[in-house]
């Protein structure tokens, strides 16, 4: 059984290098932290390497003690959690040197890339895998545990909105309810708070919003020069893809984020039927297939005309 590998391993290993895919969002560092709680519990003293997050995660318990960069060269052991390829790995290169590696992930477009993976398609985060884990390690879930969990929970399932929230989820979250996580605290401070930058965004995403296919889909957004002018921090993107699919009709929403002179990251939304995970793989990315992203070259106007055209067919 995998998880018992992965015991042995983390049993074993002296030092420990655990990261998570690039922009960590609320399910990324949420299981960052909660490994690193519960790896202290086992007695190890791991390192979290993530060089920018957004501030609205400040409130995870120790996230002061994440590093930007590692001051270790070669570790026992690797843990790479939410991300489904190396490539979008912080810290790929720790996990390239390590002498073990473990991935654990629900990202079905995952490839695989450890020496063991435990990836699950059907969890709705990756923080509701270490839930299970944690069970069967058989670790006491603190409420600083708790915290971490529920966040990647409460964010990866919009605040228990998304089809991928199952009975286990609220199985799971009446548990953490019951030792004291503040469950409607988290989410007022993940998904209710928005930073001034993120709000000036929503304003303009929302003017340049295209209305296309019939209604189906939604186009916009943002560039360099915008997130500069609005000051924008990491994460301050977070969440814009998501206005164009709730506008009622609408199946998929695109939202292009300019990252570099001709280079552009996508995101893609959809409602009910439209897999875009598998439209983003066409562009070497991948994600869920109701929430999926990835990078391309070229202009903008080249980059909307290609996702565009991708989505056209996938209607
Ligand atoms: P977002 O649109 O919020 O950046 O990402 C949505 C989902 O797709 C997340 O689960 C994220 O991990 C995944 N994703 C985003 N961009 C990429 C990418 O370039 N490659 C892969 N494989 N997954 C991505
Ligand atoms: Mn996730």
């Amino acid at each position: 059984m995998t998880l018992d590998k992965i015991l042995e391993e983390i049993k074993k290993a002296e030092t420990i290098v655990i990261s998570a895919h690039e922009s960590p969002d609320g399910d990324a560092l949420g299981s960052c932290m909660a490994m690193k709680l519960i790896l202290e519990q086992m007695g190890k003293k791991p390192t979290v390497i993530i060089p920018e997050y957004s501030r609205l995660f400040k409130f995870l318990p120790k996230i002061e003690e994440v590093k930007k960069d590692s001051e270790v060269e070669i570790y026992d052991l690797a843990i790479s959690l939410d991300c489904a390829n190396l490539s979008r790995l912080v810290g790929k290169e720790y996990f390239e040197k390590a002498k073990r590696t473990i991935v654990i992930d629900h990202h079905g477009s995952n490839n695989m890339y450890g020496d063991l993976n435990y990836v699950n398609p059907a969890s709705p985060s990756c923080c509701e895998i270490l839930a299970v884990i944690i069970e069967y390690f058989g670790i006491n879930i603190t409420k600083d545990i708790g915290t971490c969990i529920m966040t990647g929970i409460i964010t990866d399932t919009g605040g228990f909105r998304h089809k991928s929230t199952n009975a286990e989820t609220f199985e799971f979250a009446a548990e953490l309810l019951r030792k004291g996580v503040d469950i409607s605290g988290i989410y007022k401070k993940t998904l209710r708070t928005n930073t001034t930058a993120n709000f000036l965004l929503t304003k303009k995403v929302m003017d340049r919003m295209e209305v296309l296919e019939d209604g189906k889909v939604t186009y916009t957004y943002i560039t360099l020069e915008d997130e500069k002018e609005v000051k924008a921090e990491p994460g301050d993107h977070e969440g814009l893809v998501e206005i164009g699919r709730d506008i009622e009709g609408v199946e998929v929403s695109i939202f292009v984020r300019q990252t570099e002179e001709n280079t552009y990251k996508i995101s893609l939304r959809s409602g009910e039927y439209v897999n875009v995970s598998d439209v983003c793989l066409m562009f070497g990315g991948g994600g869920h297939p109701r929430a999926a992203g990835a990078t391309i070259q070229g202009t903008l106007e080249e980059v909307k005309e290609r996702i565009l055209k991708e989505v056209e067919k996938a209607l």
